[in-house]
């Protein structure tokens, strides 16, 4: 099968519940995701999705996956997408960096795998371990009360794991970890997700304060000394996420003892292909994951439903529900929350169709 041409879609995904607030006064109504669906000369076409998190997220942003796309995508071309280790290999060296314009070209390649194989990524993943893969919910940064209260919405539809978005005022997030921690049931866990923002001085009398308070801390400080350093001084569960984004980082975690939970986020470290390799390393090494990615609707949600999945449910600590934050569809077929938990499909590859009038006529074309 040889790679005939490959166009690249923009689609604005609103954000539901009036959008996402995080550290440092970081927000964001609508999401920018692009779309690119590859084709082929045996006439099955592959689907990638990738969305940042705005541009102030990671080292990554909307106007730069189109950017690189344009670079990289022309080498693509009479290639076969489903040698997605000769791809991704391609894609490296004519692209230096950027592993967040590499995924859902990565992520079309392997839907293409599966299409050929007429066999679901969760199986060429490695199979489908347990029922379904747990989901947690990311609370938006807000006064105590109303993230407690949004706790309290989300459990509605299932949800036991809630992850709170904190780092502005450590006093104000001394009492959002009082008022949300105060509001969990018996068999719900808290995450508290400080996305780089605290020094570690801030992270020490956060932590002193809310001792008995049971939660994950996640990503305390923008560095990776400084994580260690408050990792040092706490027994906590500990969650790396924004300075995870790739093997190297990932091996000397490992080694260093820094992380107990880490995150991978399929775009923050290059597509399915990278983050499998991470996946095993994690199994191997007896971290647990969480896999998800920063952003996007139904296409990004199949691609982490499918790695989760095949993953095993003693390593996985959370999924995320990409589309169940948007408020528009851009495929069907793709895994939704049920109960809070979702499903890997079984149909071949990505498992979803395209809504083509949602993905509109293409900004770039390449063939
Ligand atoms: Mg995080």
């Amino acid at each position: 099968m040889k790679i005939t041409g490959i166009t690249v879609h923009q689609v604005d995904l609103p954000l539901r519940a009036g959008g996402m607030r995080w550290s440092t006064g970081r927000s964001l109504a609508t999401y920018d995701s692009t779309v690119v669906r590859i084709t082929t000369d045996a006439g099955l076409v592959g689907h990638g999705e990738v969305c940042p998190l705005g541009p102030a997220y990671l080292p990554a942003y909307a106007g730069g996956v189109r950017a690189g796309l344009a670079k990289l995508a022309p080498h693509l071309i009479g290639h076969d997408p489903t040698e997605t280790g000769v791809i991704a290999r391609l894609m490296d060296e004519r692209l230096k960096g950027h592993p967040y314009v590499k995924s859902a070209l990565d992520m079309a390649c392997w839907d293409l795998l599966g299409l050929a194989a007429g066999l679901p990524l969760v199986t060429l993943l490695g199979g489908r371990h347990g029922r379904a893969v747990k989901l947690y919910r990311a609370i938006s940064q807000d006064t105590p009360a109303a993230m407690a209260e949004r706790i309290a919405q989300w459990r509605e539809v299932g949800y036991r794991q809630f992850q709170i978005k904190v780092g502005s005022d450590p006093d104000l997030d001394i009492e959002r970890i009082r008022t949300t921690g105060a509001a969990l049931r018996a068999g719900e866990l808290l995450v508290v997700d400080a996305n780089t923002s605290w020094l570690p001085h801030q992270a020490a009398r956060v932590l002193r304060a809310v001792e008995d308070v049971p939660f994950h801390l996640e990503q305390p400080c923008a560095g990776y000394d400084e994580c260690l350093s408050v990792r040092a001084r706490t027994g906590r569960a500990f969650v790396l996420d924004e300075i995870i984004d790739g093997v190297p980082g990932l091996l000397r975690a490992i080694a260093d003892r820094a992380m107990d939970v880490v995150n991978i986020k399929l775009s923050k470290v290059g597509g399915i292909g990278v983050a499998r390799q991470m996946r095993d390393i994690c199994v191997a090494a007896g971290i647990a994951m969480t896999i998800e990615d920063s952003g996007g609707s139904d296409i990004v949600t199949a691609a982490v439903a499918h790695l989760a999945h095949a993953t095993p449910e003693a390593l996985r600590f959370s999924s995320s529900d990409n589309i169940g934050y948007v408020d528009r569809s851009i495929a069907e077929g793709g895994p939704h929350n049920e109960d809070g938990w979702m499903r890997a499909s079984s149909a071949p590859g990505l498992g979803i169709a395209p809504r083509l009038d949602v993905l509109g006529p293409p900004l770039l074309t390449i063939d």
